[in-house]
């Protein structure tokens, strides 16, 4: 068996392999000690019984995502599939017995450049505008995909995606929202662009994603602790604020992944905002309820940062732009809804998730 992560988003290192028997270990963030994500593909004889340790699991970033939870496999990059994964003294291990000679294992559904570039040209080959707001830490472009009429007075609603590199369900909901305004038969995306100019950033982190990074950008920055003091070791946080600062912002979504949950839940802003805003922030909340079974409340508590920290996005604009701002949290771990069954929110489940996101702004957003 040859083990291999060298291509975009990989990560992994091999520090012992022994025919089908492999030790591994996550390599940190770029300039910074996270690590979480993992991408490998794995190549032999086909009908072989594999056996993965990542022997440094415990260590993790978030090290409660690995209980209850399974590794993704694939054997084409297209389908992907759970492995039942055992997390026992700080060590992940899993097995798999492949039917084929190469096969791809995963921390979830990658979503690669090469997707994003493809989503990308089919949005010009649509006439819609395609914008360079600025240049990531390592000078790859930071783009926008801008859906409606700019020159009209209606609100303005920004989407970004991806500020956490190993979140690529981030990615895939940007993906599926992307997809709907591009839909011109579907009634909710053209009515909320006959009401919106929506600017989607569907990538705001392309460095920390190619490197196969769990939070950070190449300079090791967690872009979504910075909002606030934007450094030139985040020039990807300036490209959009300055962007945003010239449009305006009346809606704010900012897409990501959470290791720990089984379920989405929408994180709001934990600023002081006036009372119509909280109540649009609230209603969008129930109208993604409505549409997504595995839509839960936030959690009690949630460790680490303060809920107002002003370098988080969601709050950072919702003070200075006074309106709401949504942080979706969609899970790694697999969940269920009654129309998808088991494993609800891998790929296509997140891109319905990002579908139901522009629903219900259309709901929300009322004609001036
Ligand atoms: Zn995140």
């Amino acid at each position: 068996m040859q083990i291999t992560s060298d291509f975009d988003t990989g990560n992994i290192i091999v520090e012992n392999l022994d025919g089908t028997t492999a030790q591994l270990a996550i390599r940190p963030d770029t300039n910074n000690t996270f690590y979480q994500w993992f991408y490998f593909r794995a190549s032999g004889d086909a009908g072989e019984s594999r056996r993965f340790t990542i022997t440094n699991a415990g260590g993790a970033s978030y090290p409660f995502a690995w209980p209850e939870y399974d590794v993704l496999a694939s054997y084409d990059e297209t389908h992907w599939f759970r492995l039942p994964t055992r997390y026992e003294d700080g060590q992940l291990i899993f097995e798999h017995q492949a039917t084929q000679a190469t096969a791809s294992y995963a921390f979830f559904v990658p979503y690669t450049a090469a997707q994003r570039e493809s989503l990308l040209k089919t949005c010009e080959a649509a006439g819609i505008t395609r914008r360079t707001l600025g240049h990531s830490y390592q000078q790859r472009p930071i783009e926008a995909v801008v859906f409606g009429d700019e020159s009209r007075p209606v609100k303005k609603v920004w989407v970004i995606a991806r500020q956490h590199a190993g979140e690529p369900m981030a990615e895939y909901a940007a993906d599926g929202l992307i997809r709907v305004l591009l839909a011109t038969e579907d009634t909710s995306a053209q009515s909320l662009l006959q009401k919106a100019t929506v600017y989607v950033v569907p990538n705001i982190n392309p460095d920390g994603s190619t490197l196969g990074n769990l939070r950070a950008n190449a300079a090791g920055v967690d872009l979504n602790r910075a909002w606030d003091n934007p450094t030139e070791e985040c020039p990807e946080i300036s490209a959009v604020l300055n962007a945003i600062e010239e449009t305006g912002v009346d809606f704010f979504i900012d897409l990501h992944g959470d290791e720990h949950r089984p379920y989405i839940w929408i994180v709001p802003p934990g600023v002081e905002i006036s009372p119509e805003a909280r109540r649009l922030v609230d209603y969008f909340e129930i109208e993604l309820a409505k549409r997504n079974p595995e839509v839960q409340p936030p959690p009690v508590s949630v460790a680490g940062v303060a809920a107002d920290h002003l370098g988080m996005a969601v709050n950072y604009i919702a003070a200075t732009y006074g309106c709401p701002a949504w942080t979706p949290e969609l899970p790694f771990k697999a969940t269920s809804n009654p129309q998808d069954g088991d494993d609800s929110l891998l790929a296509t489940g997140c891109m319905r998730f990002g579908r139901s996101c522009v629903e219900a702004l259309d709901t929300i957003i009322e004609v001036e």
